[in-house]
């Protein structure tokens, strides 16, 4: 069997020119979708993020409002600011980059975010609201990764889903959104033991573990559907420099059924739903006004 290899570039395409029209059609009903984004610190791969992001915005039609803080920053002013943004009404999402430098409370910081303008869905009661199965913002990444299951016809209700990790950003939302989708949902970790004994029991493998060529051929059932989240830049060997994902992509293609290549599958999924949710959240605010 040769993995069918979701197109991730594809994909994100088609749904940012949806966005750019719902955009464009709230635009026009004088509400135009706006994200604020924050950056503290200069970590390069930080900057890059928040500059694809604001570059992203720009293209869809979605107005970008870019903060950037010192390393040293004081963590007031940076709250100062989130608290300025919470009441500006043309202000639909927030987004603080993480990671921010050890003088900030990182909960606290995203605790600051309105409910209403938590675009990256990290606050405590998206969270919550996300796993009691209410309307909630959804953390970009694992949302990305659902849309994609869902273009590719994966059956999810129903199915064993596995994710390997259990961050707050991809391993905890992720394995949420399955169970939320119907699928029964085993969370594997560092503490897991006889890993591939689960991995092999999936429908579904989602990776986030941030190793590079981490989950093998041997661990996937043949069939599956194998998603990979993450991005590791090799540091070196002939491929030194290069990005690759948390999965062996040569020995997986060969067993599973559907496979996400890296760069190119989930990656690109992860800003286009921050601008599905900018934009959703937008069109809360265009009804509340009554426009
Ligand atoms: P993290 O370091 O916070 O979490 C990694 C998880 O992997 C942990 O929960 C840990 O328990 C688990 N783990 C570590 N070693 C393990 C092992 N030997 N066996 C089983 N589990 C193990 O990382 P994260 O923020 O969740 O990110 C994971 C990966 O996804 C990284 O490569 C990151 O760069 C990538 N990522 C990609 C996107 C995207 O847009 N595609 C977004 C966020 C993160």
């Amino acid at each position: 069997m040769t993995a069918h290899i979701l197109d991730g570039n594809a994909l994100s395409a088609s749904v940012r020119g949806q966005l750019a029209e719902d955009a464009a059609a709230l635009t026009a009903r004088g509400v135009q979708p706006c994200l604020a984004v924050i950056l503290v610190g200069a970590d390069p791969a930080s900057a890059v993020y928040v500059r694809n992001k604001v570059a992203a915005c720009e293209k869809a039609g979605i107005r970008s409002l870019r903060f950037d803080y010192p390393q040293d920053a004081d963590p007031d002013t940076v709250l100062a600011r989130i608290a300025e943004l919470n009441a500006d009404p043309s202000v639909h999402g927030i987004l603080v980059q993480l990671p921010l430098p050890p003088q900030f409370d990182e909960a606290a910081v995203l605790e600051a975010i309105s409910v209403t303008k938590d675009v990256d869905g990290f606050h405590a009661e998206n969270v919550g609201r996300l796993s009691q199965g209410q309307e909630a913002f959804f953390p970009c990444t694992p949302h990305g990764v659902m849309k994609m299951l869902e273009a590719a016809e994966v059956p999810v209700k129903g199915a064993h889903a596995v994710v390997i990790g259990r961050s707050n950003i991809v391993g905890k939302p992720m394995a949420m959104l399955l169970l939320r989708a119907g699928a029964t949902v085993t969370v594997c970790h560092s503490q897991t033991r006889d890993l591939a004994e689960h991995t092999r029991r999936a429908d579904i493998l989602v990776a986030a573990v941030g190793r590079p060529g981490f989950v093998t051929g041997d661990m996937v059932r043949p069939g599956a559907a194998v998603i990979d989240v993450g991005i590791n830049r090799l540091k070196e060997g002939p491929n030194a420099g290069k990005l690759c994902g948390d999965v062996d992509f040569e020995s997986v293609r060969k067993v599973a059924g559907v496979l996400t290549p890296v760069p190119g599958g989930v990656g690109p999924m992860t800003i286009t739903m921050l601008l599905a949710n900018t934009v959703e959240s937008a069109r809360r605010a265009a009804r509340a006004q009554g426009v």
